[in-house]
């Protein structure tokens, strides 16, 4: 069991928070603060409790080097206008922040600049661990974006602490996917998409152990398909990989998973140039395949059915363009209508849902991408597995 915040006494307590404050920063402001948002649980739990609460982020990739354009001080503006009161510190080491920590009152609530303006963080070093850990008592992890990432800040730090736990965020997230990998419902069923198969063949496999059914969508069907002998003409395709997608299909006949693969396809002559219907499965070598056809969407929609247990990573086509984006919308909206636990893995999916307009009708929208599908791959996360009591 992952240790909650809740077990934890913050009273009086320095309580480090690793928060996913990595958001979209234009001109200045703040685009987007989901991010923000969904952090803000657990930040105002530890300060209600008395604590006094220390934020820290990193934010885009300034490579361990101090760089005024990966500063957090747009962020702690944002969060001072919009939510609570937050002082920014100039750094997130040294003795400055230290006697900054040191004076707080309880309740107080302090955000320390990038953890990347120093090398360590990604490094996990030894030194810059324990620079971190003289700012405090407890350590409580609620960036789960962050938690696939060995680095300072979500591994070291929290195996030098006892006091220890996850966040709301955290602990949200791991309860889904524990389910998903231990106890789903059955049938389950996971849709994988998106551009390329070699980024996720390590998440196929893994689901060959636990799923009944897996789709397979978007730019990665082509590398399969090539291995069942169709012609892919130009789309996107990974020669390389054409083995493991073999190996991969014979696996999941000796387990008897069902994988579906599309049927017909849009295309076009160039990418995101005039959309062209591909009835079939073989495709002219003058055109690509850019998203799962009406008929795909059919047999994808008739799978589906009396599915309990769903889980949907990657697009089905370029959804970027509306002329390709059909395919996507049609199995955000069809997973809406499902009565299933359904779990959209981050990335691009979960733009799709939001747009969709269906958001608030399943179960649970990841946020963090990279490390949904490595809780999928691996079984747990290093930044989640160090906080079990
Ligand atoms: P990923 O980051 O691997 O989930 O891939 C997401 C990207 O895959 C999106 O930007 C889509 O436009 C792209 N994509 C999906 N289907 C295709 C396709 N058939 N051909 C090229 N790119 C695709």
């Amino acid at each position: 069991m992952v240790q909650s915040i809740e077990k934890l006494d913050l009273k009086g307590k320095r309580v480090f928070i690793r928060v996913d404050f990595n958001v979209p920063v234009a001109d200045g402001l703040v685009a987007d603060d989901t991010r923000i948002k969904g952090a803000m649980t657990t930040i105002k739990y530890a300060a209600d409790n008395g604590a006094k609460v220390v934020l820290a982020s990193h934010f885009g990739r300034p490579k361990g080097e101090r760089n005024p354009k990966y500063s957090l001080r747009p962020v702690a503006d944002h969060i001072n206008t919009m939510f609570m009161k937050v002082k920014f510190l100039n750094d997130c080491i040294g003795n400055d922040v230290e006697t900054a920590i040191n004076s707080m009152a309880n309740g107080e609530v302090v955000l320390l600049e990038n953890l990347r303006f120093h090398s360590g963080e990604e490094k996990n070093d030894p030194s810059f661990v324990s620079e971190l850990a003289k700012l405090c008592d407890v350590y409580i992890n609620d960036a789960f974006g962050a938690c696939h990432r060995k680095h300072a800040s979500t591994y070291g730090l929290a195996t030098a602490k006892d006091q220890k736990g996850a966040g709301f965020l955290v602990l949200k997230e791991s309860k889904y996917f524990d389910q998903l990998l231990k106890n789903p419902d059955t049938p389950f069923a996971a849709i994988i998409g998106g551009a390329k198969v070699s980024d996720k063949l390590g998440v196929i496999e893994a689901l060959l152990g636990r799923a009944d059914k897996v789709f397979i969508g978007g730019g990665m069907a082509y590398t399969f398909l090539k291995q069942m002998g169709h012609n892919v003409g130009q789309s996107l395709m990974e020669l390389d990989k054409v083995d493991t997608c073999r190996m991969l299909l014979e696996k999941a006949e000796s387990r008897g998973v069902k994988i579906i693969l599309p049927v017909d396809f849009v295309g076009s002559k160039e990418f995101r140039g005039a959309p062209v219907a591909i009835t079939g499965r073989e495709i002219s070598d003058d055109l690509m395949g850019l998203d799962i056809g009406s008929k795909s969407v059919e047999l994808f929609r008739k799978e589906l059915e009396g599915c309990k247990t769903v889980l949907w990573n990657g697009p089905m086509g370029v959804f970027e363009d509306e002329n390709f984006a059909n395919g996507t919308f049609a199995i955000a909206n069809t997973l809406a209508e499902m009565d299933a636990t359904v779990v959209i893995g981050g990335g691009d999916s979960v733009s799709a849902i939001n747009q969709a307009g269906v958001a608030d009708k399943v179960s649970h929208i990841s946020t963090g991408g990279g490390a949904s599908l490595e809780y999928i791959e691996f079984g747990t996360l290093p930044g989640i597995d160090v906080l079990r009591a």
